[in-house]
């Protein structure tokens, strides 16, 4: 849900991120390259010479050393998007309705602060679709980046309910369209209701389990009606809830919201049952700094910056059509056309 089509890239023998640098550093080491990487070391401004190319950068280390980095070949930037700069947020949202000094939480990592977009910015390069910030509607809504040793996701077999206890949104939805009804709620936040069968936690340690339930990130109950007591729900609207979305897991009839896909036996019927409060967090950036092709940094008049490249998350529309505002306008048409 958010991208045009369905992908998923990473390292082998790794589930996340550090493989890409595990792979890096061996490549350097086989290949014997003369190259030196300063970590804890941001890059705060670009160099340029008397013609306006870019020739390197400033960084300052975590002991306050700075450096002035000379490139014969130009720079790179990678920096990633914007997502944990809450100012930068609220200067560019037009659809999330982030104010100006509001923290915003985000699930990325903290060096997702935008600054490539801006050193960029400030020696002329042109940027695009700054507006369309993704939010992701399953952040932990006491840590967004807590580790709480349980996690529920599991997309088509899940309910989610508002603080009343009550459906309020297709679970299949986009992601925007669930964060947009998580908004529009009188709290903003929801929870992910789901059994034993479909937890995925039948086997989980329950070392780990309690200390889920005892950071708030997860609510346990025996029945329906407990269940909703721990969160604080009324029972019975709970309870009438799971009735209708087990009947329309049963039927794959969903007369409130029209959800066409349930997996095979995800009705929530087997005990314990859990809850998992969440609530939309900045995500990733969509826009970013013009390139052509070929990485190019683009000025206004679409002109290459001479030295200066530009790749992934920085760069407007790397994340796909999709991810734009206009782009799911197309897909919407092209399936309404294609039925
Ligand atoms: C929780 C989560 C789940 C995701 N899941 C998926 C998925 O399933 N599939 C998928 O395709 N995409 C997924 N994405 C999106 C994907 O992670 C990003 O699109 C991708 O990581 C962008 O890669 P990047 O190299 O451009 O930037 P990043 O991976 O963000 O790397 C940028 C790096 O630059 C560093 N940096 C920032 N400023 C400076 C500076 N001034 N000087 C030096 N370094 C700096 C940052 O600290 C960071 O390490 C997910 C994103 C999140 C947050």
């Amino acid at each position: 849900m958010g991208y045009t089509w369905p992908r998923w890239v990473f390292p082998d023998g790794f589930e996340r991120g550090t493989g890409y640098f595990y792979y890096m550093t061996k490549y350097k080491d086989e290949k014997n390259l003369d190259i030196d990487v300063k970590l804890n070391t941001p890059a705060t401004e670009l160099i340029t010479d008397d013609s306006g190319a870019v020739t390197g950068v400033v960084a300052v280390a975590d002991d306050g050393t700075t450096y002035r980095i000379h490139s014969a070949h130009g720079v790179l930037l990678a920096t990633g998007g914007f997502s944990a700069n809450s100012e930068m947020l609220a200067k560019y949202d037009t659809q999330w309705g982030i104010e100006e000094g509001q923290q915003v939480k985000h699930d990325n990592s903290p060096g997702n602060t935008g600054d490539g977009i801006r050193m960029a910015e400030a020696v002329g390069a042109a940027l695009d679709g700054m507006e369309n910030i993704m939010m992701f509607p399953m952040g932990s809504v006491n840590d967004t980046n807590d580790v709480s040793g349980v996690g529920i996701f599991n997309g088509s077999s899940n309910l989610f309910v508002n603080t009343k206890g009550e459906r309020f949104v297709d679970e299949t939805a986009s992601r925007f369209e669930i964060c947009h009804a998580v908004f529009a709620q009188e709290v903003p936040m929801d929870f992910v209701i789901t059994d034993n069968l479909n937890s995925g936690l039948a086997d989980e340690d329950e070392a780990a389990i309690q200390k889920a339930i005892e950071h708030g990130s997860l609510y346990r109950g025996d029945t329906i009606a407990e269940l909703a007591e721990a969160m604080g729900v009324e029972p019975a609207t709970l309870e009438a809830t799971v009735a209708q979305y087990n009947e329309a897991c049963r039927t794959y009839h969903d007369e409130l919201f029209g959800r066409a896909t349930f997996a095979d036996g995800s009705e929530i019927v087997e005990a314990p049952f859990y809850a998992t409060p969440q609530n939309p967090v900045a995500h990733i950036t969509i826009g970013g700094i013009v390139t052509d092709p070929d990485g190019h940094v683009l000025d206004a008049e679409g002109n290459a910056i001479p030295g200066l490249y530009a790749a992934g998350e920085t760069v407007s529309g790397s994340c796909g059509i999709s991810a734009f505002a206009y782009g799911r306008a197309i897909a919407k048409n092209m399936v309404n056309a294609a039925k």
